[in-house]
């Protein structure tokens, strides 16, 4: 086996045979001519040629890859027009009497030279269209164009470069993958490729080229931008694992794209992601979420050297409640402390730092940040569908505490003539037991609950989620977990407010049931369990038959 690597360009793995493209052997040679003006005719019937042949892939990308993307040809179209480059064709053939398939290479080269020393990258990608659209005179000319013949099988295209023109020639049915040894991951080639949903790995480099031959086995991890050429057992089977995986998943999202979560006798639950940065939202949107039910905000803090200024977090804030366009978005105050340290901070070393000075406990303690990033957070909430939550709650005198300072700040920004949503949501996370036990009072001056059961198992079975040597004594189904969870919903349902679990065991499909049965109104999950619990809910119910 023989691993390459390049840029991947689509998240796709394919399996399957190799086929090497070939360019036709166009060697351009220079030749004397007498009659210029009937070579000029010639040059001008092979661009009339080449016009056609580029409307017809204008047309064809256009069916395929949309308008946007199809464009390029249109500019090709302009290109072969452009005075500039035709006068340059003409003036060589007459003033020296040569052949025009030279005329147009010289032409070629001039212009691509001309547009890579160019500074603006746009610019310098216009040296290869040039080349690209000459190339297609030139074979006119010579009557030597076509992309050689395909086998009947799905290959993997292999060659040193393709032009755009090239890539959306290909017979979309019959390409597994395309492996260039050049070329960027952002040309045109690569757009192209994307948009036609077809895995590709650029800029290999020659060896890979020389190495390899038609009808090699190969594996493209369009994942990693790994090539593995005549690959082993192991990672034929690794990779086979992958892509049914990704199968699976883009057959789930094809099927429950749209499709509310409601179990087959009528109950319905939001699946929410949890998220720890706002690159994390290409993640949540690709997978279908609902919502985000857990923004971890302290990574903000955790990615930072000093403290994130009220501008920063206000655009971050922004730019997730933005991308949502209206879902909810739940963004967690500041959860620093225990596992969770920062420099800045000057955290003093705890004997036991997960029963120590953490999360709420910190912003209370310390309110000019509490204060920053709550408002921060109103500030952003005219932007989306916002819900604040607090952490690490234990009693009701922080919950008035923390209410008093949010009320502190609202009047303050408003006198400042700052707009605030009046439709945000305030809920606390469940993560201790003592949070679970007083949830009958917590719920009356909440909106909703969020249970936190990565911690509540902590607190609850006594065992430091940080310490694997006690791994095997945390049971997450323990009862004392799923009763606790049980009676927060119970509270929270009595006092009209709703609740979700963003711990990991909001994932655990095992308990999905439990959980729907509990009346659990929303279930929050890193992007990639969104849709398993999507589908898990549908092929639930709920009630008994008798
Ligand atoms: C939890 O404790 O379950 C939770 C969601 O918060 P974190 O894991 O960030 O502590
Ligand atoms: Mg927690």
């Amino acid at each position: 086996m023989k691993k390459y690597s390049g840029k991947s360009v689509c998240s796709v793995v394919a399996i399957g045979k190799i086929s090497v493209f070939k360019k036709q052997g166009m060697s351009v040679k220079r030749v004397h001519i007498d009659d210029t003006e009937s070579e000029k005719k010639r040059f001008e019937a092979a661009k009339s040629a080449s016009s056609e042949q580029l409307q017809a892939i204008y047309d064809k990308a256009l069916k395929e890859v949309g308008e946007a993307n199809a464009q390029i040809f249109d500019i090709h179209m302009m290109m072969l027009d452009d005075d500039d480059y035709n006068d340059s064709i003409n003036n060589i053939i007459e003033t020296q009497s040569v052949n025009a398939e030279y005329a147009v290479a010289v032409t070629a080269d001039n212009f691509a030279e001309m547009f890579s020393n160019m500074d603006d990258s746009y610019m310098k990608a216009r040296a290869a269209d040039v080349r690209d659209i000459s190339n297609r005179v030139i074979g006119n000319l010579i009557g030597a164009l076509s992309n050689g013949s395909m086998s009947e099988d799905k290959v993997i295209i292999c060659a040193f470069d393709l032009a755009p023109s090239e890539t959306v020639s290909f017979d979309k049915d019959k390409v597994l993958a395309f492996v260039t040894a050049h070329g960027s991951s952002n040309s045109h080639t690569a757009i192209l490729a994307r948009n036609m949903n077809i895995p590709a790995v650029i800029g290999v480099g020659d060896e890979f080229l020389a190495e390899i031959k038609d009808g090699d086995e190969a594996i493209i991890d369009g994942f990693t931008g790994e090539i593995f050429v005549d690959p082993d057992a192991e990672t034929h089977e690794r990779l086979l694992e992958k892509q049914k995986a990704d199968e699976h998943k883009k057959a789930l999202l094809q099927e429950l794209k749209g499709k509310e979560n409601v179990t087959l006798d009528g109950h319905k639950i939001n699946v929410f992601a949890n998220i720890g940065s706002v690159t994390d939202i290409g993640k949540v949107l690709a997978n279908d979420a609902g919502g985000i039910g857990l923004f971890r905000s302290e990574f903000l803090y955790l990615e930072n050297d000093d403290y994130p200024t009220e501008e920063q977090q206000f655009a971050a804030y922004k730019k997730v409640l933005e991308s949502m366009a209206g879902k909810k978005v739940i963004i967690r105050t500041l959860d620093i402390g225990a596992d969770k340290k920062v420099d800045y901070f000057d955290l003093k070393p705890e004997e036991n730092p997960a029963l120590g000075y953490r999360a709420i406990r910190i912003c209370l303690t310390r309110p000019e940040i509490f204060k920053t990033q709550l408002r921060a957070l109103y500030r952003a909430s005219v932007f989306g569908n916002l819900g604040i939550m607090f952490p690490m709650i234990t009693s009701v005198s922080e919950l008035k505490k923390i209410h008093s300072i949010c009320e502190e700040v609202k009047s303050e920004l408003r006198s400042q003539g700052v707009e605030i949503s009046n439709k945000i949501e305030t809920g606390v996370m469940i993560e201790t037991p003592a949070a679970a036990l007083i949830s009958g009072k917590l719920a009356q001056m909440v909106d909703f609950f969020s249970v936190g059961t990565n911690d509540l198992t902590q607190y609850t079975l006594a065992c430091d989620r940080q310490n694997p040597e006690i791994e095997q004594f945390v049971d997450t189904h323990h009862e004392a977990i799923l009763k606790l969870i049980e009676m927060s919903a119970e509270s929270a349902h009595k006092h009209g407010a709703w609740i979700g679990i963003c711990g990991e065991l909001g994932g655990d499909l095992e308990l999905t049931e439990a959980f729907l049965r509990m009346g659990i109104d929303e279930l929050s999950v890193s992007p990639n369990k969104v849709l398993p619990l999507r589908e898990k809910i549908r092929s639930i119910k709920i009630k008994s038959s008798d």
